[in-house]
């Protein structure tokens, strides 16, 4: 099999003054990146994971949008009352306040996950990442710059292959 390689620019979206999202969201099939900010410390029920402490800080969460980016997060920017989802927990304390999105016909979340791995802290372990070979698809850090650092590079991903995904190599933009 033929390794190929492929560079991924994600796509940064801000709120403007009324609440909108701008550039606006397509809805085309891909994946996505809610960058949340948590002001102070919080203990929180996440559903099956149980109570956890989060640190105040950014937080990254890594998550799948085939049926449409547009209409996928768009879930996120009401508040809701009924928890699906991990993040929708979070979500209750955390603030959204930038959403980055990657356009792709086929599933790149966990793939995303593994280079965020490399670069940021895991947060939770097992958050959004309960059916998938990930450690988790939540990351933290310290500091908004150091996530958005991260995402403004071209993230190199490589397939291996055996399907897994191998680190990017010498040379990448690390
Ligand atoms: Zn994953």
């Amino acid at each position: 099999m033929k390794a190929f390689e492929e560079d991924t620019q994600f796509k940064n979206h801000i709120f403007s003054f009324n609440g909108k999202v701008y550039p606006p969201i397509t809805n085309k099939p891909g994946t996505y990146i809610l960058l949340i900010y948590l002001p102070v410390k919080q203990k929180l029920r996440v559903g099956s994971l149980g109570e956890i402490a989060f640190s105040p800080g950014y937080y990254a969460y890594v998550g799948s949008a085939m049926g449409g980016l547009r209409g996928r997060t768009n879930r996120y920017l009401k508040p809701r009352k009924k928890m699906h989802w991990h993040i929708d927990y979070f979500l209750q304390v955390g603030q959204l306040k930038e959403i980055f999105t990657l356009e792709s016909k086929q599933k790149k979340e966990c793939t995303i996950s593994c280079l965020l791995a490399q670069n940021l802290l895991p947060a939770v372990i097992r958050f959004g990442a309960t059916d998938c070979p990930c450690f988790t698809h939540l990351y933290f850090a310290p500091e908004k710059t150091h996530i958005k650092k991260i995402l403004k590079t071209k993230l190199k991903v490589i397939p291996a292959a055996n399907g897994h995904f191998a680190p990017p190599g010498p040379g990448s933009d690390y």
